[in-house]
């Protein structure tokens, strides 16, 4: 399972709550994240991520690319509703391009938990 892990700001916290309660099926899968949230969890959990550039440097639009040609089997991208993204189009990108791949794309952590728990289940 290959699984791009993003999360803005406001849902870092989060993520790393998400990821820690996770944490024993999420080593057993290829990590990539955006360049702080891979910091974080590898900093806070150990976990074995590759770290691409920063979201509002690109860091979501790499992400995409690798998806377009199948390099990418889910994303976990939670996004902060309320506050306004310099990088809002490489968001929208990144979301279009899981829609066209029918790529699973959760974007909070009611969505993740459900994506996780099921992936969890069939290993
Ligand atoms: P970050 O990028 O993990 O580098 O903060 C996420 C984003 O803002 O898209």
């Amino acid at each position: 399972m290959k699984l791009a892990l993003i999360a803005h700001d406001g849902k870092k916290n989060e993520m790393v709550a998400l990821a820690a309660e996770f944490k024993a099926f999420l080593q057993g899968c290829q990590l990539m994240a955006t360049g702080t949230t891979g910091g974080r969890l590898v900093a806070e959990l150990g976990l074995s991520v590759e770290r691409l550039l920063s979201g509002p440097n690109g860091g979501d639009l790499q992400i995409g690319a690798r998806l377009a040609v199948g390099e990418v089997d889910a994303v976990i991208f939670l996004r902060d509703p309320m506050t306004p993204q310099p990088h809002e189009p490489d968001i929208n990108a990144l979301v279009r391009a899981c829609d066209v791949h029918n790529v699973p794309c959760a974007t909070n952590t009611a969505g993740a938990r459900l994506m996780l728990e099921r992936w969890a289940q069939l290993r």
